[in-house]
């Protein structure tokens, strides 16, 4: 028995937003949640995460060849901010993922308009890393595929793509 998935009616949309550790250090989170909720969009799950190397490389995979993806990767895990956690969000609504990138701002914190976040609140370091403070999904493509790297189902507030039920058999830590 699975779920149906939520994003049918036309142009609903599902994006995954990370405040990156830059972004927590700074203590922006509460900024950039007002920021984003000038959108108007619904959050739909949010959990704060330690990030290990496997899941900052996954994330970033379609970088892997990028000259700046090894200092990228520890960017994502927290080296540089002593903050070894991101938060992660999901954000669903009409044109979610054209509205968080408009609101986001260029990938270079430079180039990026002031007013948006990441002009706001990005830098680049000495090293050249871009310390721009949020990810944000970039085509529905990739929210799909990151929205399931980061979450799982049950963590959603409602179902947004088709699940499936399976029998796992992993040990997990719970409450004592
Ligand atoms: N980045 C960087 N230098 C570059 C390009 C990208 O440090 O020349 C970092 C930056 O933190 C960026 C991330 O790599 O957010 C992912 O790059 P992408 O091209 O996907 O940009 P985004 O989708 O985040 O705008
Ligand atoms: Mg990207």
């Amino acid at each position: 028995m699975g779920t149906k998935p939520a994003l049918k009616k036309k142009k609903i949309e599902a994006t995954l937003i990370l405040i990156k550790p830059d972004g927590l250090a700074k203590s922006l989170t509460g900024n950039i949640l007002t920021r984003l909720s000038e959108t108007k969009l619904e959050i739909a799950a949010a959990k704060c995460v330690r990030v290990s190397r496997e899941l900052a490389k996954e994330h970033y995979r379609a970088l892997r060849d990028k000259p700046f993806f090894p200092e990228l990767i520890k960017y994502l895990m927290g080296k540089y901010h002593n903050r070894k956690k991101v938060m992660a969000l999901v954000y669903v609504g009409e044109a979610a993922i054209q509205r968080v990138r408009e609101l986001s701002g260029a990938t270079n914190p430079e180039e990026a308009d002031p007013t948006t976040i990441r002009g706001q609140y990005g830098r680049i370091t000495t090293k050249g890393v871009y310390e721009n403070v949020i990810h944000a999904s970039a085509s529905s493509t990739e929210a799909e595929r990151e929205i399931k790297l980061w979450f799982e189902p049950q963590e959603i507030i409602f179902p947004l793509y088709p699940t499936k039920t399976a029998k796992v058999t992993t040990q997990k830590e719970i409450w004592k």
